[in-house]
């Protein structure tokens, strides 16, 4: 059996939080029924520092129902925080833990199949939406430009996965080996590793109140994920620098030829030629040293170089060792 967490993020969730708070306990109260999870398994509630009533109903709810148990954020830090500081305080308590959003776009009842997946030996199992009919074009557009554009930097995440997804308890420890400050959950979880199996599910509309995350929140959502996954975009100036010198060799044979051809104004040639080789070798500079400025970043993030998935020895199987682990050796297979 499961001991299950179910954790969720909510700001300024008012409208919907009884609702899911209902729904979730309908689910859970089934799965324990069915004995697939255990009787201490829990909801909690993150109040990401909203302004309405969220953390009084969240209050009332762990006051009616143990199965119920919220964090209080000091102040709004933004969904991927709250949804960390959730997963942080899981950590220890859980076999395996679900995120999911407050508005019941999630498909709840795709939690019995990400268990199946997880007694099948997952440790990630992502939630991916089958298809986005219910979303207007435009959202449609710009969420799945987004996934295209993070592709296209160098950022590995899940295609039209947010972030519905189930984290075994070995998945979820090695999460937190992870020591960077702007830690993008969906590029990160993907660099865990492990067996990862995806589930599709529908995603509804949201059952009440509007979105948080409008086109400017959702931009900079792709431009943190960007720069705080991968220095691609440092390497594409060393890149634009090497096709404009190619550029200005070809250029530089041109001018020459108009030069001697006569057709040229006294002068005109060796500006145009300084131009463009100019140009082409300060873009080449400022790559080479964003490369080093670059690894001196992610040098900073001080991730995990590795994580060991099984390590048989002397007839004991031990997981989950990595290098820098505070403890500094492994935890015995449960
Ligand atoms: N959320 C949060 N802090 C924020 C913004 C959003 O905790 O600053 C939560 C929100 O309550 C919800 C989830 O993140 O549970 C996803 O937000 P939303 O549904 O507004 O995003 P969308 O589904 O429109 O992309
Ligand atoms: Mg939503």
């Amino acid at each position: 059996m499961t001991k299950l967490y179910v954790v969720v993020p909510c700001y300024n969730e008012e409208p919907v939080l009884d609702e899911t708070a209902r729904r979730l306990k309908e689910k859970l109260r089934g799965l324990t029924e069915a004995g697939r999870i255990t009787e201490d398994s829990h909801v909690i509630f993150v109040d990401d520092g909203s302004k309405d009533r969220t953390w009084e109903i969240i209050q009332n709810l762990h006051r009616e129902d143990p199965l119920f148990s919220g964090v209080k954020l000091s102040r709004n830090r933004g969904h991927q925080n709250a949804l960390l500081a959730g997963l942080y305080t899981a950590k220890d308590k859980a076999d395996a833990v679900i995120s999911m959003d407050a508005d019941l776009q999630d498909d709840i009842d795709a939690i019995d199949r990400f268990l199946d997946k997880y007694e099948e030996g997952a440790q990630i199992v992502y939630g991916v939406r089958s298809s986005r009919k219910k979303d207007t074009f435009f959202k449609k557009f710009t969420a799945e430009s987004f996934y295209r554009l993070m592709h296209f930097m160098g950022a590995d995440v899940v295609f039209n996965h947010a972030d519905y997804r189930l984290l075994g308890s070995r998945a979820l420890k090695d999460l937190f080996e992870f020591q960077e400050v702007n830690l993008f959950l969906r590029g990160i979880v993907p660099m865990i590793g492990y067996k990862s199996e995806v589930v599709y599910y529908e995603r509804h509309e949201r059952f009440a109140g509007e979105s948080k995350y409008p086109l400017k929140k959702m931009m900079s959502f792709a431009f943190e994920g960007i720069t705080s996954l991968t220095i691609r975009p440092v390497r594409m100036i060393i890149s634009l620098g090497v096709v404009m010198l190619l550029i200005s060799l070809i250029l530089l044979i041109y001018f020459f030829v108009q030069h001697f051809l006569g057709h040229t104004v006294p002068g005109w040639t060796s500006l145009i030629v300084s131009v463009w080789a100019i140009g082409a070798l300060q873009l080449i500079s400022i790559g080479v040293i964003g490369e080093y400025v670059g690894k001196v970043y992610l040098e900073t993030k001080h991730r995990p170089r590795f994580l060991i998935d099984v390590f048989l020895h002397e007839d004991q199987e031990l997981y989950s060792l990595t290098e820098n682990r505070e403890d500094g050796h492994s935890r015995k297979n449960n």
